[in-house]
């Protein structure tokens, strides 16, 4: 008799979702993945898709052609095509997928909502749950998809405003600034009296905010906006002090919610934690053993936490032995034109840290001249052992240069090592490599 396969059940088609489902049918498990709506979607498709839309457009039709509708279209052809690739991807991992809203009936049983159809139990050995976080708005301020926008609800905009108030920082807060100031919109962004802030490393937000200053961004930080009311084509904003602002529309980011409060957790055995989530190990697993939990629904930071931690969860789950998620490691990035990104510590103050900044204009790179993308830094924070320990990037590929930061950081390496790596020409990865050989030759002796 061959041995009976592992009965997964998976709660949630975003990336935690993917990740869980993907990984443990990789490892011979009998997956289904349960989902509300089309597996691989990502919330990102809001102000980030947007804005990699009007970055991939402008050059060929010029920003000030681009309507709302043109592009929605973009996106749109773009969320359709990772449909398809999602579900091809499941399909050739023998994931099967499950439509419907999914919650625990018992710690080995699942219920499934489905649309005009009874529902169905799904019995599992181990479930995952990774049904991510909503958007928070307070009861009035609500969007509307008409005058007040959120990510959720730009695809709803039909014309582009000439004044915006954005309502929140934050990653999300930043990017909508950038879309609406991009495309020539008086944008006031009212945040709160130490804002505005991405919650990252404070140098990305003194470097985006003079670009949004020069772009004439009004940034009104001070007391919490507690209303927004519409009248006569246009939306005031009032904060707990009485000010008011006034703009022909509004955009709203104020955080997120886990959605673990809809999945019945209690009939699992179950409670809920004061984040409105469940607590876990650093593996994801909860009190109840065969139940883990990962992506929004656990912490709300960013898709690549979500990935990390659902892959090391299903790597637990299956009986490997995963090293625990380090946030240390873990690149984290937003926004584009600037691309924006930071790995590890910021603090270049902190005892026995050292740090170096070094600006894109006063660099040689072939990638940045030739693109006409030479605004930007890159900083690099070692130890005194001289181990690299942290980066930001503002800038042309500062994605792709701090993912290999992390890289850098992950496995321990000084820059004696790092200073040795080339990066192939013309390319942003040559600015890393010329600010590593500049450390190692001012520093040569520092480094192991
Ligand atoms: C505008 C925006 C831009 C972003 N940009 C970035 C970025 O540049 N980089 C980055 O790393 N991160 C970014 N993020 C964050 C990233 O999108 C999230 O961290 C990530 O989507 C979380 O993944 P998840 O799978 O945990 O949750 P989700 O993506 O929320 O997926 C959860 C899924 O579960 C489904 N679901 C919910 N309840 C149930 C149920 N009961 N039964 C069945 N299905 C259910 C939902 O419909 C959803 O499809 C951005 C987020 C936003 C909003």
């Amino acid at each position: 008799m061959g041995v009976q396969k592992k009965k997964v059940a998976v709660i949630g088609g975003g990336p935690a979702g993917m990740e869980a489902a993907l990984t443990t049918a990789r490892y011979g498990c009998e997956v289904t993945l349960i989902t509300d709506s089309h597996p691989g979607d990502w919330k990102m498709a809001g102000t980030a898709a947007w804005l990699q839309a009007i970055a991939s457009l402008s050059p060929y039709a010029g920003i000030e052609s681009l309507s709302p509708r043109r592009i929605n279209e973009a996106v749109q052809d773009v969320i359709s095509r990772s449909r398809v690739s999602a579900a091809e991807q499941l399909r050739a991992a023998g994931v099967a997928v499950q439509h419907g809203r999914a919650c625990f009936q018992s710690a080995q049983i699942l219920t499934v909502a489905q649309e005009q159809r009874e529902p169905m139990d799904i019995h599992a050995d181990l479930i995952f749950i990774a049904n991510g976080a909503r958007p928070h708005f307070p009861e009035a301020m609500k969007p509307d998809g008409r005058q007040i926008y959120s990510y959720t609800t730009l695809t709803d905009m039909e014309r582009l405003p000439a004044s915006v108030i954005v309502v929140g920082d934050g990653p999300i807060g930043y990017e909508a600034v950038n879309l609406f100031s991009r495309f020539g919109a008086q944008v006031d962004w009212l945040v709160e009296a130490n804002g505005p802030r991405c919650f990252f490393d404070p140098d990305i937000d003194a470097w985006l905010t003079g670009i949004y200053r020069r772009r004439k961004v009004n940034i009104r930080s001070g007391e919490r906006v507690k209303a927004i009311h519409k009248q006569d084509g246009r939306v005031t904003a009032i904060r707990e002090d009485g000010t008011e602002q006034e703009a022909e529309a509004a955009f709203i980011t104020l955080g997120f919610r886990p959605n673990v409060d809809q999945l019945n957790i209690e009939a699992a055995g179950l409670t809920m934690n004061g984040y409105g989530s469940v607590d876990c190990n650093p593996f994801g697993q909860t009190a109840i053993p065969s139940i883990y939990i990962a992506g929004d629904a656990q912490r709300t930071i960013a898709g690549v936490y979500s990935i990390t931690m659902a892959r090391t969860a299903a790597l637990h789950a299956v009986g490997r032995s995963p090293e625990p998620v380090d946030v240390r490691t873990i690149p984290f990035a937003f926004n584009d034109a600037p691309e924006v990104a930071t790995v590890g510590m910021t603090d270049a103050d902190a005892t026995g840290i050292h740090s170096r900044v070094v600006h894109y204009n006063t660099e040689r790179n072939g990638k940045a001249f030739l693109q006409g993308e030479t605004e930007g830094f890159l900083k690099l924070l070692w130890n005194d052992e001289g181990r690299i320990v942290g980066g930001t990037a503002v800038g042309l590929q500062a994605k792709d240069i701090i993912s290999t930061v992390a890289m850098m950081i992950r496995f321990k390496l000084g820059i004696g090592d790092c200073q040795l790596l080339i990066g192939a020409h013309p390319s942003a990865s040559e600015f890393l490599v010329h600010t590593l050989h500049a450390i190692h030759d001012q520093h040569a002796g520092v480094q192991s």
